[in-house]
């Protein structure tokens, strides 16, 4: 298993205010990483006919693992023990714009964009433009 530090501090230093910063922490990239190997899912999805469609390259495409991950998320929200949400990750693959990855935990924050989301009322992300994402 792979966990790059690095990654993992610019998600949890660049999430919005609204946004619980545990949502891209170590433990839930890590609960991420060992879902790929237990559920034995990928980050893209297994068409019906049995081949594998990457979302790596294609905004908005969640993936069947990001799916097992927001159902994590939705339940550590309903479980009530946090003030803020855990979102829900919209796409495995970010949005490059404007010198940073835009990472949507609301299908909100998805449709009005990096330029245009409010830090302390929408769910997102950004990090620092890295092209290996
Ligand atoms: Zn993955």
């Amino acid at each position: 298993m792979n966990i790059n530090t690095d990654q993992i501090d610019n998600f949890i230093a660049g999430t919005s205010e609204a946004l619980n910063p545990l949502t891209m922490g170590y433990g839930m990239v890590t609960l991420h990483e060992v879902s790929h190997k237990y559920n034995n899912l990928i980050d893209g999805i297994v068409g019906s006919d049995g081949k594998e469609y990457p979302a790596s390259s294609i905004y908005g495409v969640q993936g069947d693992n990001v799916k097992k991950m927001n159902i994590i998320r939705t339940e550590l929200d309903a479980s009530g023990n946090f003030t803020l949400p855990f979102g829900q990750r919209r796409s495995y693959s970010p949005l490059d714009e404007g010198g940073v990855n835009f990472h949507p935990f609301s299908s909100e924050a998805k449709s009005i964009g990096p330029s245009k989301v409010n830090p302390k009322k929408d769910l997102f992300i950004k990090t620092p433009y890295n092209k290996f994402k």
